[in-house]
């Protein structure tokens, strides 16, 4: 897309093209090695629910690390996935993993979390997507009302015509959130005709709360928005008790930060898990 277009061209004219390309081709090789001798691992971000302090869900994110680049962040290496098509096996990877490790929460006692996986632009472009969660749902036996997909907004321009994509999804019963919301221009009247049962607020907007004007604005029209179209919202990026209290003010639902919690490994997030309570907002 034009999108794409206008990414490549830009690199084309860079005159560290080739030093780009190099490492282009360093990380393309890696994620294929990682794939194989299992260096790929998902931490899990809490979810909180504004009205109680409870852990409602949690959001499986990408880590990789390399044997000689080390920690390498996902906003690196999934444009490098994506370009390559190496975003389908890892995509069907991270769905897999985070629906056994849901169900493995399950099984240890804990209560059903929401379990919220991102999907790239890509994935949501190919045939196979809807095949794929329905396979994983029927191999793991989640409840698919405990799977969440997260879909940037970014994507939802060209989603008019994945339109049929998101009913196929939603009829096998998964929920549909929009990821960084705010941050796409796309059109409001889309959201209308799209069965998304969630929006997530973009952590750029958040972090100028509660004192930058413009961030103030703009996050009251996103909720204003999303409870007339009556979906669910989740803001992201919460690092201070201010935001958290303007967000809970204004009706929020859930949120998400370092506030509560940065990503973590699954083992780490047990004791949360077991008491499922945020400590400060009991
Ligand atoms: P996202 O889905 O919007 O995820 C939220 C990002 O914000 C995560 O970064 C998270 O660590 C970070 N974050 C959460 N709370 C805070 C906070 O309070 N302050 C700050 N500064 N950051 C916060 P991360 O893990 O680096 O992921 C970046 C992006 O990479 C994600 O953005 C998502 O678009 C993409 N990504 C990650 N994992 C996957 C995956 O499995 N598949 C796909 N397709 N994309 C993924
Ligand atoms: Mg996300
Ligand atoms: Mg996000
Ligand atoms: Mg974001």
């Amino acid at each position: 897309d034009a999108k794409m277009r206008g990414r490549n061209r830009v690199a084309f004219y860079s005159p560290d093209m080739a030093e780009r390309a190099h490492e282009r081709m360093a990380m393309e090789q890696g994620l294929m090695q990682a794939l194989k001798t299992d260096a790929l691992h998902l931490h899990y971000q809490p979810v909180i629910s504004l009205a109680d302090g409870k852990l409602v869900g949690v959001e499986a994110l990408l880590r990789w690390h390399h044997p000689e680049l080390g920690q390498v962040p996902p906003a690196r290496f999934i444009p490098v996935a994506e370009e390559s098509g190496l975003i389908d096996r890892i995509g069907a990877w991270v769905l897999r993993q985070a629906c056994r490790q849901a169900l493995a929460w399950q099984q240890a006692g804990h209560p059903p979390l929401r379990m919220a996986v991102n999907v790239s632009v890509r994935q949501l472009a190919q045939d196979h997507l809807v095949e794929n969660v329905a396979a994983v749902l029927a191999e793991t036996g989640l409840a698919p009302e405990c799977l969440e997909l997260e879909i940037t907004e970014t994507a939802i321009q060209s989603i008019e015509h994945s339109r049929e994509r998101l009913r196929q999804l939603k009829a096998l019963g998964v929920m549909l959130a929009i990821d960084d919301f705010g941050t796409g221009f796309s059109s409001l009247s889309l959201l209308k005709h799209l069965p998304i049962d969630r929006i997530k607020i973009d952590r750029s907007f958040v972090m100028g709360l509660p004192d930058d004007g413009n961030d103030a604005a703009i996050t009251q029209a996103i909720i204003a928005l999303a409870q007339n179209l009556k979906m669910a919202l989740t803001a992201e990026g919460i690092e201070s008790p201010e935001q958290l209290t303007f967000l809970q003010r204004q009706g929020v639902e859930d949120a998400q930060g370092y506030l509560f919690s940065r990503p973590q490994p699954p083992q780490a997030l047990e004791s949360l898990l077991h008491t499922r309570q945020w400590q400060s907002m009991q």
